[in-house]
């Protein structure tokens, strides 16, 4: 039964750290610093066996060519680019990967927008999408494009609701501080405020979140709903077709209030 817990790392981040108890061997996915995983590792007598990537930022990647000297035979799974460093097994759309030491199958999804080669890696009902999707929110477009972020978002929006998401970065209050914004009304966002903050008090991750609930407040996945479409156009300052436009509103709006 595969076991996936966040090692912490920087502020905000999450290494996510998969096994299957009562192996040895173990995944970690998005390593930018190699020192919390390595801390990990020699802690609880885990080996490394495989990382998986999901785009080239420094905060994901920092820790491969450590680890890679470290950890013996090591398998990398990421997206093809020049980027990247340290890839043992470049990914694309549609492959299916099984890292060593686990059960559990991956399928590849490319997600560009955040970064124009970003992916992310769905299993066993869970979905490691790095800076694409985060809880309530979603990433910055950085080298990608509005247009790819909001068709990866809605790709997502598609997968089975069931589907735990696990995000990097613990961005979930200042995330929900944006959604009010945009859904002020919404019990069920006022709920999972509240519910965040109790998790967040008890020094708890809020990661991974259901995509159902995702589908009910965050609005990045709710450009279709009227609500959100009214607000988008509010700050937009004028009419707004398609969930392209909606999405790409409500972007620009978070990046002038929000990190
Ligand atoms: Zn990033």
């Amino acid at each position: 039964m595969l076991q996936i817990r966040p090692i912490p790392a920087f502020e905000d981040n999450y290494i996510w750290l998969l096994s299957e108890p009562p192996g040895q061997t173990c995944v970690v996915v998005d390593p930018g610093d190699a020192d919390p995983v390595l801390e990990t590792l020699s802690r609880e007598g885990l080996q490394l066996a495989a990382v998986l990537v999901t785009h080239h930022h420094g905060d994901h990647v920092g820790g491969l060519a450590e680890l890679r000297d470290a950890c013996p035979d090591l398998r990398i799974y990421g997206p093809k680019d020049p980027r990247i460093r340290h890839l043992t097994d470049p990914v694309v759309e549609g492959d299916w990967i099984q890292p060593p030491g686990l059960a559990s199958r991956f399928r590849t999804l490319e997600l560009p927008g955040h970064t124009s080669s970003h992916i992310g890696f769905l299993g066993d009902g869970c979905l490691f999408c790095g800076d694409t999707l985060f809880a309530a929110g979603c990433g910055r477009v950085f080298d990608g494009t509005f247009e790819q972020l909001a068709d990866s978002l809605r790709r997502i929006a598609d997968l089975d609701p069931e589907t735990l998401c696990y995000c990097a970065h613990e961005y979930t209050l200042a995330n929900l501080g944006f959604a009010r914004w945009v859904e002020p009304d919404s019990p069920t966002l006022a709920q999972r405020e509240q519910d965040a903050r109790q998790t967040r008090s008890q020094g708890l991750p809020t990661v991974p979140s259901r995509l159902a609930l995702e589908l009910m407040t965050n609005p990045f996945l709710r450009t279709g709903e009227p609500g959100v479409k009214a607000a988008a156009e509010r700050f937009a300052g004028r009419p707004l077709q398609g969930h392209g436009e909606v999405f790409t509103a409500l972007r620009r709006w978070k990046d002038t209030r929000y990190d």
